[in-house]
């Protein structure tokens, strides 16, 4: 991996601290000063900073499929949390990278890597979304335009950030956000005049859900790097 990246998963600090870092030559990797964060290294190389020999911690990074009627909490509440469907060991040191609603279907990341988390979360990062949403009116034409545009949420100080829709079927489209703000999807169609009847979250950034319902399994390696 880069070394700015093993820097961050060793330490806590951000990208661009762990730049900082190596530019002034404070990172020694076996016994030699380096000054390009882009360098690769491995785990077992030896990386100093400051005096200090850095390990990388090993973060969990997993792929769920979120079953319909259990909420993104690591306690049970008015539905059952959707961990208590799993078998994942010590769930109560993951939190989920964008939640979804009780009634929402899909994808859901789970960590414990709160830097990488908030990649996916961070409307400044852009990170896609695709959401599948079935709707109790056809779509009309000036929908896609809107979305793409902008439009106001109830009680936002502003607009939505560009989102693109796929029309599949006259009531069954997709939606491609790059924000999470509460109940957007549903928020936005209502802002339209509609009304979502049933929501399925597709895809986060590069991650497709190839599970089926209540299952999940460990993201790859490039997977997990395909967000940073
Ligand atoms: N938007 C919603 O309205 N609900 C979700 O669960 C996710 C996105």
């Amino acid at each position: 991996m880069r070394l700015d990246r093993f820097i961050c998963k060793s330490t806590e600090l951000t990208r661009a601290e762990a730049a900082r870092v190596i530019h002034a030559g404070e990172v020694i990797v076996n016994d030699r000063v380096i000054t390009d964060e882009a360098v690769q290294v491995h785990e077992n190389n030896t990386i100093v900073l400051n005096g200090q020999r850095l390990k990388a911690r090993s973060f969990r990074y997993i792929v769920m499929h979120k079953p319909p009627g259990t909420i993104c909490s690591n306690v049970d509440e008015a539905y059952p949390s959707l961990f208590s469907c799993t078998d994942i060991d010590n769930a109560s040191e993951l939190h989920i990278a964008g939640r979804l609603d009780a009634d929402t279907t899909g994808l859901v990341l789970i960590t414990d890597d709160g830097r990488w988390s908030f990649d996916i979360i961070s409307p400044n990062k852009r990170c896609e979304k695709v959401y599948r949403v079935g709707l109790r009116d056809a779509v009309t034409e000036d929908v896609a335009l809107k979305f793409e545009t902008g439009v106001q949420l109830q009680g936002e100080a502003r607009l939505t950030l560009p989102a693109r829709l796929d029309v599949i079927r006259p009531k069954e489209v997709l939606l491609t956000i790059t924000e999470g703000k509460f109940h957007q999807v549903k928020r936005m169609f209502a802002a339209v005049g509609n009304r979502v009847v049933s929501l399925h979250r597709e895809k986060i950034g590069e991650v497709s859900l190839d599970i089926d319902v209540g299952q999940w399994r460990y993201l790859t390696a490039d997977e997990v790097t395909s967000f940073s």
